[in-house]
Order: structure tokens, then C-alpha cells, then sequence
């Protein structure tokens, strides 16, 4: 059975490529996305979006998304 033979040999070798595909291009992503991984993420108390520490507005030990929602919450 040589053509059996065969397919399953392009089989693996196709399996193979793809498997080395992803490994080569999945170290790329998470560095494109360091800047946002690494960082904690908190819960804006108003609308429940998370929000990066750094982009975080805090207002009377409250995180906000933005100022908008730390002004819109306290009245
Ligand atoms: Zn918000």
C-alpha cells in the first residue's frame, strides 16, 4: 500500500508545517500585546469595563474607566 503510505506521509508533513507555523508565529503576538498583558487590570465601578492600571481614573478609592463615569457616578 504505497499510496496509503504516501498520504499519511503528507499527512504528517503537512501536520508538522502547521505545527511549526504556529510556534513561529505565536511568540509574536504576545509580544505585540506586552504593554497591555503585563499589566493588572482593574473594573471601572460605573460601567464594569476593565480597564488597564495605568489608564485607570481614581476617584475616592474608586477606579473608573474614565473621569466621565467617576463624575457621572458620584452624582
Ligand atoms: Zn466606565
Amino acid at each position: 500500500m504505497f499510496v496509503l503510505r504516501l498520504i499519511i506521509l503528507l499527512a504528517i508533513v503537512a501536520l508538522l508545517m502547521w505545527l511549526l507555523k504556529r510556534l513561529f508565529s505565536k511568540p509574536a503576538e504576545p509580544e505585540r500585546l506586552d504593554s497591555g498583558k503585563g499589566e493588572n487590570m482593574r473594573q471601572c465601578k460605573y460601567c464594569g469595563v476593565h480597564v488597564p492600571e495605568s489608564s485607570i481614573v481614581t476617584v475616592n478609592d474608586q477606579p473608573y474607566c474614565c473621569r466621565e463615569h467617576a463624575d457621572l457616578d458620584r452624582n
